[in-house]
Formats: structure tokens, sequence, C-alpha cells
């Protein structure tokens, strides 16, 4: 089942959330043929951004973009706050290396908050330590100044993830106790299996990683592969082209079509519709 879930320790101001993906993951791989290593990555990303998305509250899509120069030049995972997401890699013709850091040589991540109102605002990650999670901790860590504990895990079939993060003091304000209940939690939570990530269920998992803790699990949410793609957006794709190089476009055939990378959905244009989608946009500003 594709879901995301929260969970909260008692007593405490530690929180976590739980994110299974299941079809979504499948279907997204369906659209495009990736090796394994780099299927895996797409796995991990995407839980990561249902994950990042689950920390804040907003309306709107975050996505989470990795771009290098190494094999894999761009990776990236988006979810909206219904958790409905898609992801895309783009990669070279033979991977030759499993090494996180050399996949991503000399590249960057990118974290990108898009409010349906107000402003976009993003955040660049360095790329540090041996995976994607580690990233994120660091992130967390720096621009947050938020203690976070990331497991992620993706195979074939399913990929998962767990965060685990100290809010802010709230319930607990001694300074000595926070830094305990922080250590302990984070200790266990560090031993969490990606076998059991993948296989366990969410009740399962904590009860056997916090046996002796008040760990509450909230309602979950579902997750869904959805594109955002449109006539629309695709056509105004299309008008970036040179004006020039869309009239030569136009002079080969009747029809131009698009190809949606993320779901594979085809879209085609005459030049009227184009440039009635063109005026469209015109009126509105
Ligand atoms: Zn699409």
């Amino acid at each position: 089942m594709d879901k995301a879930q929260r969970f909260i320790f008692d007593n405490t101001d530690v929180r976590g959330e739980l994110v299974q993906l299941d079809k979504s993951y499948q279907q997204i791989l369906a659209a495009n043929q990736y090796p394994t290593i780099v299927a895996n990555l797409l796995g991990e990303f995407l839980v990561a951004s249902v994950l990042l998305s689950s920390t804040i509250k907003f309306a709107g899509r975050l996505t989470l973009q990795a771009r290098s120069q190494g094999q894999i030049s761009l990776l990236m995972a988006e979810s909206t706050h219904q958790q409905h997401i898609r992801g895309i890699a783009r990669v070279a013709d033979e991977i030759t290396t499993d090494n996180f850091l050399e996949l991503f040589d000399n590249g960057s991540l990118a974290v990108t908050i898009e409010p349906d109102k107000g402003e976009r605002y993003q955040s660049i990650v360095p790329f540090s330590g041996t995976s994607l999670a580690s990233c994120l901790e660091h992130y967390f860590q720096q621009s947050e100044q938020l203690n976070t504990l990331i497991k992620l895990s993706a195979n074939a079939e399913y990929a998962s993830g767990m965060l685990v993060q100290q809010l802010p003091e709230q319930r607990v304000v001694d300074q000595e106790q926070r830094k305990q209940q922080w250590q302990h939690i984070v200790i266990l939570g560090q031993t969490l299996k990606n076998t059991e990530l993948l296989s366990l269920e969410n009740h399962q998992l904590l009860s056997r990683l916090y046996p002796h803790d008040a760990v509450r699990l909230l309602s979950h949410q579902s997750v869904s592969f959805q594109c955002s793609c449109s006539f629309e957006r695709s056509g105004r794709a299309l008008m970036l082209l040179e004006a020039e190089e869309l009239q030569s476009l136009f002079d080969t055939t009747e029809l131009v079509q698009t190809q949606c990378e993320f779901c594979g959905k085809t879209y085609k244009f005459s030049q009227a519709s184009l440039t009635k989608l063109l005026h469209g946009k015109h009126k509105t500003h």
C-alpha cells in the first residue's frame, strides 16, 4: 500500500514519519527504463520528497532535484501536499559505478518548495556522506537546526523511508532531558535494517525498534502517482523554443507532438492551437 504515516513519541518533542511506496513507484519506473541502481535511487528520492513534504505545512509542491556531471545528470522527485508524486532520471548510456558521490560527481542537490500561492523558495544541499539520507540529515541540521534521522531504501518493487525529527522545545524544555531523549531514539532508530524498512508493517517496525517507548502511530494518508503535466503546460514549454525553430517544426508537420517525460503522455499542437494558447496567456496578464 502506498502511504505516509506520522508517529509520535509521548512526552517528547520527537515526531516521525514512515512512507511506503508500492504501486506508485512501479508506475513511475514503468514510464522509463532505468538501470537498477538508478531505479533504486529514484525510489529513495521519491520517498524522501514525501517525507520532506510531510515536515512542512503548506499547499503546493516540494521538489528534490539533483544535477551533476556524473553518470546521473538529473534525478528529480516531487510530491504535492496531497502526496501526489512523480519523478524522473536522466542517465549516461552506461552506469559503471555504484558509488553515490561518483554517480553525482560535481553535483548539487536542491530542495524547492513551490506554494500554490506565494513565492517559491529553494535550498541547496551539498552532496555529503554516502547516501541521499545523510545529505538530507545534514540539510536539516544546517538549515533548520533540527536533529533528524533519515532512513531510505528501495528495491525493484518497493521504496520505503523513515524520518525521525526533534522539534524545537514544546513539551520538554530541559536541555539535558531533550538531549537524552534524542540520543535514545536515534541510537535505536539507527539499528533499522533495510530489509525491515522494506518489509515490516509500520506498527511491527516501531514495536521492534522501540519496544519500551510510548510510540503512537497516527492516521495514514495515501500516496499516489499523479503527473501534473497538461496541454497548457507542455504548450508553454514548446513556446520557449526560438520562433524560427518552432516555425521549422511546423514546416515539416501540421501537428507538433510533445511527450511528457514523467508519464509518457503525448500532446499534439497545431500552429493555431499554440497561437490560441499564447494569446490566452497574454490576456491573463
Ligand atoms: Zn505527465
